[in-house]
C-alpha cells in the first residue's frame, strides 16, 4: 500500500477544496489534494453538453433525494467540482440570512462586515463581472421585461467570468485556485476517493482508493474536508466521527418550465442568461436555465410531443426555474457505499413552489411567452393564467418534477452543540486537525447561488487556521 504524508490533506478540490489548497501552500505547507473524479481541463468538453454531463458530474447528474416528491440531484464530480460545470452566478449572502445563521448558530465573529474583505479578494481572484451587454442572451432580457412590466425586482447577477475578445472564459476551479496550488507546491492525486478517517497517533489518517482499485493511505497532522454537502456528511458518517452530520440537509427544491415566445429569444449556445427575479424571497425567486437543445429536451421530458417541439421550435422556446428555501433532509450510512439522501419539502414548501410557479408563469406571460411548459410528470401546456390557476389547484405534489443544483447544510458551523457539527472556523466538535471547509457548513439555505458565500467562509476559515498555526 502506497503511503503519502503532507502537513495538510484536502479532501475534494471543488470550490472550497481548491482555494483552501492554494491558500495553505501559498503559506508554505506540504499539501495534498486528494479528488475522487478525474481531471480534466475546462475546455475538455463544451459547457453544458451530454459530454460534460457524462464526464463532469456524478452518476451523470442523476441523483435522487427521496421524499414526497422525490428531488433529483447533480454534483461536479471531477477536479474543480461543482465549479466546472456550473454557471458561475455570484452572490453575496443577504444581511438578513447571515444574522439569522450568527444567532441561532451561535456562531462566533461572523456579520457582514468580517465577511467583506474575504468576498472582496475572491471576486476579484475570480474575476467577477457583469456580462458585457452585447453578450447578454434574449432569453435572459425576456425575464427582465415580464418583472418590469410588473414592477418586481429583478436584476443581471455578476458571474464569475472573463470577457477577452475571442470569447468568455468561466473562472472555474482548474482555471484558478488548483493551478496555483499546484505551483506552489501542492500535490493533487485525481481519481482518489477517501473512504475512511481515522487517528494515528498525533495524526489523521485516511484510507483512500484510487482509480477504483489501488488502496493507499494518506496520513496528515490536519485534514480538510471539503467532499461537498453530501460527501462530507457522508465520510464523516462512515468514520464514526459525528452523529450529527448529515442530519441538517438543506437545498433550494426548483422547479423548471420552458416559454415558448412568438419571437426567436434563443441562440442555441450555452450561454448563460443572468437575470434573476427576487420580488419574493427568500419565499421564492425565478431566474433563467440552460436553454440549448439538449437542455430543453431534458426539461420537456414529460410533455406531450415535447422533443418534437424542441425539435421544431428550439430557438424560440427558453428554460426558467423558480427555487424555494423550504424543507429539510438528511444524508444517511445505511450499509452499502453511497449514501441515503433524504428530503422533506414540507407544506410551506409545496406552497411556495406552487404559488412561486404562479408567479413565474405571469411574468412570462407578461414578457409575451403564448405557451409555458411546467416539468411536471402528467405534465400540461398553459396558454393563460386561467389555466395556470386551474392547473396548480389540481396538481398534486408527487406529479412535480423537482431537481436541485444548490445543496448545503449538512455539517453546520456554530457553537451549538445540538446543532453543528463544526464550530464557528469549520473545526469538527470535539476532535482537533479535522476541519470542514465547503457548502456543508452553510446552517441554512442561503436563498441565492450559494458557491460565492461558500467559498468567503472557507476562506476566513483558512485565514484563521493559518493564524493559530504559525502562532502554536
Ligand atoms: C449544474 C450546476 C450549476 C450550478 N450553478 C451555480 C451557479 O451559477 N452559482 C453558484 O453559486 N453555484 C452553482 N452551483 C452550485 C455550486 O457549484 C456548488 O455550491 C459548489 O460547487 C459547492 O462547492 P463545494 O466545495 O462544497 O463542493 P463540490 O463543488 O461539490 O466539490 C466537492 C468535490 O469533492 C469530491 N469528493 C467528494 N467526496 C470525496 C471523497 N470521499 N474523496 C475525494 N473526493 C471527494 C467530489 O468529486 C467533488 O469534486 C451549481 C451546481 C451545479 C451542479
Amino acid at each position: 500500500m502506497k503511503i503519502n504524508k503532507s502537513d495538510v490533506l484536502v479532501i475534494g478540490s471543488g470550490p472550497g477544496g481548491s482555494l483552501s489548497s492554494a491558500l495553505l501552500a501559498e503559506y508554505g505547507l506540504n499539501v495534498a489534494l486528494i479528488e475522487a473524479g478525474g481531471a480534466y481541463p475546462l475546455s475538455s468538453s463544451p459547457p453544458f453538453s451530454f459530454q460534460e454531463i457524462h464526464t463532469k458530474y456524478r452518476s451523470s447528474g442523476i441523483s435522487l433525494a427521496f421524499g414526497n416528491p422525490n428531488i433529483n440531484y447533480a454534483e461536479g464530480f471531477c477536479v474543480g467540482g461543482g465549479s466546472e460545470v456550473n454557471s458561475g452566478l455570484y452572490h453575496r449572502l443577504p444581511v438578513s440570512i447571515l444574522n439569522s445563521w450568527s444567532n441561532n448558530f451561535s456562531i462566533s465573529n461572523l456579520t457582514s462586515d468580517e465577511l467583506i474583505p474575504f468576498y472582496e479578494i475572491n471576486e476579484h481572484e475570480l474575476s467577477v463581472n457583469l456580462c458585457p451587454a452585447d453578450l447578454l442572451p434574449r432569453s435572459s432580457l425576456m425575464l427582465k421585461k415580464g418583472a418590469d412590466a410588473l414592477g418586481w425586482e429583478n436584476a443581471e447577477i455578476k458571474r464569475w467570468y472573463k470577457y477577452p475578445d475571442d470569447g468568455p472564459i468561466k473562472q472555474s476551479m482548474t482555471e484558478t485556485y488548483i493551478p496555483r496550488a499546484l505551483s506552489a507546491g501542492a500535490t493533487l492525486f485525481p481519481n482518489t476517493n477517501a473512504t475512511l478517517i481515522y487517528k494515528d497517533g498525533k495524526n489523521w489518517a485516511v484510507n483512500a482508493v484510487s482509480n477504483g482499485r489501488e488502496i493507499s493511505r494518506f496520513i496528515a497532522k490536519s485534514v480538510f474536508i471539503c467532499g461537498g454537502a453530501i460527501h462530507s456528511a457522508f465520510l464523516l458518517k462512515s468514520s464514526n466521527l459525528s452523529k450529527l452530520a448529515g442530519s441538517n440537509l438543506n437545498l433550494h427544491p426548483t422547479i423548471k418550465v420552458v416559454a415558448h415566445f412568438n419571437e426567436e429569444i434563443n441562440d442555441l449556445t450555452a450561454s448563460v442568461a443572468p437575470h434573476q427575479v427576487k420580488e419574493f424571497s427568500p419565499h421564492f425567486s425565478f431566474g433563467c436555465s440552460i436553454s440549448t437543445p439538449t437542455h430543453l429536451k431534458m426539461a420537456m421530458f414529460d410533455v406531450p410531443n415535447g422533443l418534437d417541439i424542441v425539435d421544431k421550435h428550439a430557438a424560440y422556446l427558453s428554460t426558467y426555474y423558480c427555487m424555494v428555501t423550504n424543507g429539510s433532509g438528511s444524508v444517511k450510512k445505511i450499509l452499502n457505499k453511497d449514501p441515503l439522501v433524504t428530503f422533506d419539502l414540507g407544506k410551506e414548501g409545496y406552497e411556495n413552489i406552487i404559488n412561486g410557479m404562479k408567479k413565474l408563469c405571469e411574468c412570462l406571460f407578461a414578457a409575451g411567452a403564448h405557451t409555458i411548459y411546467p416539468s411536471t410528470r402528467n405534465s400540461i401546456v398553459l396558454n393563460n393564467m386561467a389555466d395556470v390557476e386551474a392547473f396548480c389547484t389540481n396538481i398534486s405534489l408527487s406529479h412535480l418534477n423537482l431537481m436541485t443544483i444548490h445543496l448545503f447544510s449538512s455539517c453546520p458551523l456554530g457553537e451549538d452543540l445540538n446543532r453543528c457539527v463544526v464550530n464557528s472556523y469549520g473545526r469538527l466538535h470535539g476532535h482537533e486537525g479535522l476541519y470542514v471547509n465547503d457548502s456543508s457548513l452553510l446552517p441554512t439555505a442561503p436563498s441565492v447561488n450559494p458557491q460565492g458565500i461558500t467559498m468567503a467562509i472557507a476562506r476566513r476559515n483558512i485565514i484563521n487556521f493559518l493564524g493559530n498555526y504559525f502562532d502554536a
